[in-house]
């Protein structure tokens, strides 16, 4: 069991910036995220996009935007949960509560915070008979972990930047890559589409363009995919793993059935702390709505700020907080 004062569900931008206005007031958090990486939307969704509205940087990458939020809570030594999400909580008899992730981590926190922003993205699954029966038996949507395909047959599907990113990576560890796409055309970035066209031409990967995959089988664990080319002729290939990447959806998912006040697919707040109808739990950022709400990563900042100055109450109850500028007390590592 982890045990932390803040409990922050999404590592977002916010979910980070989060950790940075609690670690001011030495409040320590612990971040649980569905997906593999930190950065939220930042970070999946458009990594190398300019961002020109954040304060003090007329432009800077998303994903640098991240690096240096990373770098920025250091001091704190925050820790993470990755590729787990989370699906309930449980309040306890000193009201602290219990949060429970879908692969088995439990987090006692003093405090809950849901940075959720869109929700959490839930992998879209192509429709291949019994697909399902192979998850965790060799079918995964992300690779959370790479070096479990170290010397593996691993098959990807998929023309985005996720399968072309991955086949590039996995094609120095894995055994065998086979970069399995509907098209001849990829969608992902022109860069990466030409490393895998040049991986492909040196035997480092194998391409099936224009094929989809029709079925799965193996004993237990998955073994063999069959595709099929334009011409409806069936192939069959030898794997130990398959990695359809299709692309995440964001869903509210079991949040929403929490008792939290939902307004049209977010969490209803008061603008005074960004505290949700639940006692010690605040949600900002994405997730939230208020009257004026605006979707954007610098309200999220702010959102921050207020809530952390709201939850030292709970962390601490017998102290009275002061509010000191950082000019003035620097930062205090712990
Ligand atoms: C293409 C694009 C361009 C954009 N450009 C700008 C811009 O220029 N300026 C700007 O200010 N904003 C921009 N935005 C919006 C900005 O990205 C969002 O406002 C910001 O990401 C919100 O941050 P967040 O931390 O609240 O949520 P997110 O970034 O969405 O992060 C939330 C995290 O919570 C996780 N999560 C959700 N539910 C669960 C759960 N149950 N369990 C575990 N984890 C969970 C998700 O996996 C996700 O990683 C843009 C958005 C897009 C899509």
């Amino acid at each position: 069991m982890i045990t932390t004062d803040i409990c922050i569900i999404g590592a977002g931008p916010v979910g980070l910036f989060a950790v940075f206005e609690a670690g001011l007031l030495k409040m320590r958090c612990h971040l649980i995220d569905a997906l593999p990486q930190v950065g939220g939307q930042l970070s999946e969704i458009y990594p190398h996009k300019p961002i020109y509205d954040i304060p003090g940087y007329p432009t800077i990458k998303a994903q640098e935007l991240i690096d240096r939020q990373m770098e920025q809570i250091a001091p704190f030594h925050p820790t993470f949960t990755l590729g787990e999400r989370v699906e309930s909580l449980e309040k306890q008899s000193d009201d602290s509560y219990l949060i429970f992730g879908n692969e088995g981590t439990n987090i006692h926190a003093k405090v809950v915070v849901i940075a959720g922003g869109l929700g959490s993205f839930e992998p879209r699954k192509p429709d291949i008979p019994g697909l399902s029966t192979y998850e965790g038996k060799g079918v995964s949507y992300m690779v959370k972990n790479p070096e479990l395909f170290r010397d593996r047959k691993v098959a990807i599907a998929g023309g985005g930047d996720s399968a072309l990113d991955w086949a590039i990576f996995l094609s120095e560890i894995a055994q065998r890559v086979t970069l399995i796409h509907r098209s001849d055309n990829f969608r992902g970035a022109p860069d990466s589409a030409a490393k895998v066209f040049e991986l492909a031409q040196a035997g480092k990967i194998d391409l099936l363009l224009s094929h989809n995959i029709h079925s799965v089988d193996g004993y237990g664990h998955l073994n063999r995919v069959g595709v099929v080319n334009k011409q409806q002729e069936t192939s069959f290939i030898e794997v130990d793993a398959l990695i359809p990447l299709f692309g995440l959806s964001p869903k509210l998912g079991a949040i929403a059935n929490w008792g939290l006040n939902i307004d049209k697919s977010a969490i209803a707040v008061d603008t005074f702390d960004y505290s949700t109808n639940i006692e010690r739990i605040y949600a900002i950022g994405d997730i939230n709505t208020y009257p004026g709400k605006l979707k954007l990563i610098l309200c999220g900042y702010h959102e921050a700020a207020l809530m952390a100055q709201s939850a030292f109450k709970y962390v601490y109850p017998e102290q009275k907080l002061s509010f000191k500028y950082t000019t003035v007390n620097g930062i205090n590592a712990f």
